[in-house]
């Protein structure tokens, strides 16, 4: 299972940073996942929820992934289609002269956590 190991890496980072800022624990990290990068959504979670347990600043955080859709671009036509669809065949001309344009991705979005003493702002009423 690799994905254990992208998520070693990816506490190390945040609990690194969570260091560094001082935070006090993290709440959340959210994730951008692409479709067609070498990570299984659902094997990543259970690493993470795993491998949480070893931080320092992650015993309660949670992961929210955002899936980034694969994009193959055609270079015979200059069209764009689905990766996963299609694989490296456009669907248009039927030409292999393709690259991916998005979708192997596999980065750190953004990170909330909480600082200093655990305040919990009152509430603002809507008005
Ligand atoms: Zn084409």
């Amino acid at each position: 299972m690799h994905e254990l190991g992208i998520v070693m890496n990816v506490l190390e980072q945040v609990d690194a940073v969570a260091a560094e800022n001082k935070a006090e624990k993290v709440l959340k990290i959210t994730m951008e996942v692409g479709e067609v990068s070498s990570v299984v959504p659902d094997l990543f979670l259970d690493a993470f929820n795993w491998a949480k347990k070893k931080t320092a600043f992650l015993q309660e955080a949670e992961l929210e992934m955002i899936i980034i859709e694969g994009r193959t671009y055609c270079k015979t036509c200059g069209e764009s289609y689905q990766t996963t669809a299609y694989g490296k065949k456009c669907p248009h001309c039927g030409s292999y002269e393709t690259y991916l344009l998005t979708g192997d991705q596999v980065i750190i979005k953004d990170i909330a956590a909480v600082f200093g003493e655990a305040e919990t702002p009152e509430p603002v009423p809507e008005k």
